[in-house]
């Protein structure tokens, strides 16, 4: 049997392709999106998902919801970090006699983010019997595999969209791998036994995925809840499983579609698994929200989960969060830590700076900084940055010159490189992004 190369090397044509083509190569550039538009709104703000919306970015606390103080606070860092909308846990009667005073709270501390409660079992009877929780809150998270079975399924789904009605709340309905409607699961298992060639048992349960998704949908359209003010997500911790449902979702409504890889798992793995999902997805146009479901590792932030959706989406080129810095990974030409310090001191001093920057100084975000570790590539990396700075490798003259709008402006030399980067970046900023700004008067 021919392996892979022989394949490669008896395609016809293959090896005569010409080196150079008269067609210049496509802009690789996500698809556009075609997802109706919910609006979430908080008092004066309103976060709009899906439409032409640019996708957001959200995230989940995982404190105890009861401590509305400690939850109050996370919320807060975790919109500081970037997260437009933040998720709670809504899951006892203790718990949704806090939601409101957590909303109280961040009004007091001047932080607007839209809450969005998660329930699961007993959302029926919390959003009925705590009012001012379903008022506390911008949009319902409501698992249809979660609501109850058999006579109580509809009668308890319903309640919820009754509250949502009720309060002019959006909700997400969100079907997980991981609790899905049984009694759906059992009905397509039931009529997959009857076709001629029956699906694979992982093709029924995308399907009883997608089904219970959008029949919930339909069901709360039919009882008076608007269309656009719901979003749907159907979360696997699979990432080709992700893929697969998601595309066929997309394709089978046009509802606003929160993302997210589910379960995805600590650090590295999670993160490049997330990724992986994500970028895949949201390049084809597909995923109106998202969400990184990282587990933090002991004595983490709960905003790093923040960091790698922005990072993402940043990535992509669908947003821009803050000024990106191109570094080098650094080879045998840079045998100290000098450029790894350097490179963090940067990345570290933009992100600090940014909460001041993003209202001084608009489209900052959007600025491009280059810190490369020898002459290989660092003249010509910083060249393509707006400023860029080239070090010092091994056996190089102790000389780091820097590249302003692509031209040479000056070199530095001695121990403080960093610090007079820092303050070159900073006159940079200034001069371009400070004549954007408006004029205080
Ligand atoms: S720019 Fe220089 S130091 Fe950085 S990876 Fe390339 S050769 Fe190595």
């Amino acid at each position: 049997m021919a392996n892979t190369r022989d394949l490669l090397d008896t395609t016809p044509g293959a090896c005569d392709a010409p080196c150079r083509d008269d067609a210049p190569v496509a802009i690789a550039a996500p698809l556009p999106r075609r997802a109706r538009q919910a609006t979430l709104a908080w008092g004066a703000r309103l976060v709009t998902v899906g439409g032409a919306a640019p996708v957001r970015v959200q995230s989940m606390t995982n404190t105890d919801t009861v401590d509305a103080i400690a939850t109050a606070i996370q919320v807060k860092e975790l919109a500081q970090a970037g997260s437009e909308l933040v998720r709670i846990t809504v899951n006892t009667p203790e718990a949704a006699a806090a939601v409101p005073h957590i909303r109280e709270q961040l009004d007091k501390m001047g932080e607007s983010v839209p809450l969005i409660g998660d329930f699961h079992y007993n959302g029926h009877r919390l959003l009925t019997d705590f009012p001012a929780c379903a008022q506390a809150l911008s949009k319902y998270r409501i698992n249809p595999g979660n609501v109850g079975r058999g006579d109580k399924h509809d009668k308890q789904f319903g309640q919820m969209i009754d509250a949502a009605l009720r309060w002019n709340k959006a909700v997400r309905i969100g079907v997980n791998w991981g609790s899905l409607d049984q009694d759906l699961l059992a009905d397509l298992m039931d009529a997959n036994s009857r076709r001629s060639v029956p699906w694979q048992l992982r093709q029924v349960m995308y399907e009883a995925l997608i089904s219970s998704a959008i029949g919930s949908a339909r069901r709360a359209e039919a009882m008076g809840l608007d269309g656009d003010q719901i979003i749907l997500s159907c979360k696997l911790s699979g990432v080709q499983d992700l893929i697969a449902v998601y595309r066929a979702l997309a394709r089978r409504c046009d509802y606003a579609l929160h993302l997210g890889l589910t379960e995805a798992g600590m650090a590295t793995k999670g993160t490049v698994a997330s990724t992986a999902a994500l970028a895949v997805l949201l390049q084809e146009g597909i995923g109106d929200t998202i969400r990184v479901s990282l587990t933090p590792q002991p004595g983490q932030a709960r905003a790093q989960e923040v960091l790698v959706a922005t990072e993402i989406l940043q990535a992509l080129g669908l947003r821009a969060f803050v000024p990106s810095v191109t570094a080098c990974p650094g080879c045998g030409r840079t045998t100290s830590t000098l450029f790894q310090d350097l490179a963090k001191q940067i990345d570290d001093f933009l992100r600090d700076r940014m909460p001041v920057w993003r209202l001084r100084y608009p489209g900052v975000e959007n600025l491009r900084v280059a810190v490369m570790g020898c002459i290989v590539n660092g003249p010509g990396e910083s060249r393509h940055a707006d400023i860029g700075i080239s070090l010092p490798g091994t056996g190089e003259a102790p000389a780091a010159p820097v590249f302003i709008d692509g031209q040479k402006a000056m070199t530095l030399r001695g121990d403080n490189i960093a610090s007079e980067f820092h303050q070159l970046v900073e006159r940079y900023i200034e001069k371009r992004f400070g004549a954007m700004a408006a004029p205080t008067v």
